[in-house]
């Protein structure tokens, strides 16, 4: 297939990032696919590509320091511990967390059930301050129409185990939170509210003040789904008024295997463990065994230390080009890719229309054409899209479609990929023969 060619560039502003000098540190931009095409890599949401010195950091671990950390009395085992705890500081002070308030886990799956599952274990905890936030019967659980699977089948199955009954806010028609219900929905029987801050599917940014303040005025825990967020912008938790943020590592330029739970300390303190063995502890016998403090607390067994470094590598990386900058650099993108989306016939955007309230992710569907169809094309083009549901089915359900095409952006985007990804979708419709639909 071959490429249509763009239209003249047209008078576009500087992007706040140096994309070329972006682009050079990291090794696999440099390859081709599809037959000696250019990687135009537009699925960052689902995993971001790794610079260098990310590769670098987690090699230098391997080849230097290797060993379990906290564990053992040998140098290797103390440099290995100091290199995590250290890692631990730094990626506490991204989103403004002290290190005792940092929990290692896989993934940003794995941290929403640590929190899922410490509140129903919690039920049957022997010390009655672990039992605090004890989920059951007639509890509630609010989460929103709008989240990844990530954010909604633990709360689901948390209700399942306790007896609880998960209730929801919608959406509205443009792609937002609709929080008309906000003050029945969230109500006194509310134990905690779990909600995205961006959408991983509309591209939203969710008005999080409005709903951390009514469940502060009924007493629940908040739990934020920071996996699209934490990436693309500055997160302090210290103004973020919630108990709970979780990220992804690897959606961040950071190791796959790394994802992070930050808890209030005192929300912490009084959770028990999901996961028990290693590490964990405090005293054992074969009667029974008490628990650490947090994070040791949540961290059983050997943690994914390598990542842990490589992820910290991945802060300081974003760090030096400054966050602030990263989300200007993704508002400019967007704008300049909802534009041009716009002038495609046939073209609709699931999602806000806009860049007020809204991050870089734009889900759209091509008239007569399905999203699979339309993602293997952009391929053939050399372009990465996502298609599918994207992990938030009731989502694309809300907006009668089966499916969509995705495209993410992240610090090594360039208006030149927005311009392939418009021109790709033009070619799929040459090759459809749906150039006129409308
Ligand atoms: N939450 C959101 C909003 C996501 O986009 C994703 C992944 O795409 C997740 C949670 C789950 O992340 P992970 O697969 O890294 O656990």
């Amino acid at each position: 297939m071959t490429q249509t060619v763009s239209r003249p560039a047209r008078a576009r502003s500087p992007l706040p990032l140096d994309v070329e000098a972006i682009r050079a540190d990291f090794p696999i931009l440099t390859r081709t696919v599809r037959d000696g095409k250019r990687l135009v890599y537009l699925d960052s949401g689902a995993t971001s590509q790794k610079p260098r010195q990310v590769l670098d950091a987690e090699r230098w671990f391997y080849e230097n320091v290797n060993a379990a950390p906290h564990r053992g009395a040998h140098q290797l085992a103390e440099e290995a511990t100091a290199a995590y705890e250290a890692a631990r500081a730094t990626i506490g002070a991204f989103i403004g967390a002290p290190e005792r308030e940092i929990v290692f886990t896989r993934n940003s799956t794995e941290a929403i059930n640590l929190v899922a599952y410490a509140l129903s274990n919690a039920v049957t905890a022997k010390e009655p301050e672990l039992r605090t936030y004890a989920v059951g019967q007639g509890d509630e659980i609010v989460v929103t129409e709008m989240e990844h699977h990530a954010n909604l089948l633990p709360w689901q199955q948390l209700c399942e185990r306790t007896g609880a009954t998960l209730r929801w806010l919608g959406l509205t028609d443009d792609g937002r939170l609709d929080l008309s219900d906000l003050a029945e929905v969230v109500n006194e029987r509310t134990k905690l509210v779990a909600v995205t801050q961006q959408s991983n599917i509309l591209g939203t940014i969710n008005p999080l003040g409005e709903i951390t303040a009514r469940a502060r005025e009924v007493g629940a825990l908040v739990h934020v789904d920071g996996a699209q967020s934490v990436p693309h912008q500055p997160i302090d938790v210290g103004e973020l008024d919630a108990d709970f943020l979780v990220f992804s590592g690897h959606k961040m330029l950071g190791p796959t295997g790394v994802g992070v739970l930050w808890g209030r300390y005192e929300v912490l303190d009084k959770l028990p463990p999901f996961l028990t063995g290693g590490s964990m502890i405090e005293v054992v016998r074969m009667e029974g065994s008490t628990f650490a403090a947090p994070p040791q607390r949540f961290e059983a067994g050997v943690p994914m230390t390598a990542q842990v470094i490589g992820l910290a590598a991945a802060v300081e990386y974003l760090q030096g080009l400054g966050m602030g900058k990263v989300e200007e650099h993704e508002k400019a993108l967007t704008g300049y890719a909802l534009e041009r989306l716009a002038e495609i016939p046939g073209v609709t955007v699931i999602g806000p229309p806009d860049t007020v309230a809204r991050g870089g992710a734009i889900s759209f569907t091509v008239d007569g054409i399905h999203p699979h169809d339309v993602g293997q094309v952009l391929d053939d083009l050399g372009i990465a899209v996502r298609v599918g549901h994207h992990c938030a089915w009731p989502v694309v359900r809300r907006y009668g479609v089966p499916a969509t095409t995705r495209a993410t952006f992240y610090v090594h985007t360039g208006y030149d990929d927005i311009d392939a990804l418009a021109d790709g979708i033009r070619a799929a419709q040459k090759f459809f023969g749906t150039s006129e639909v409308r």
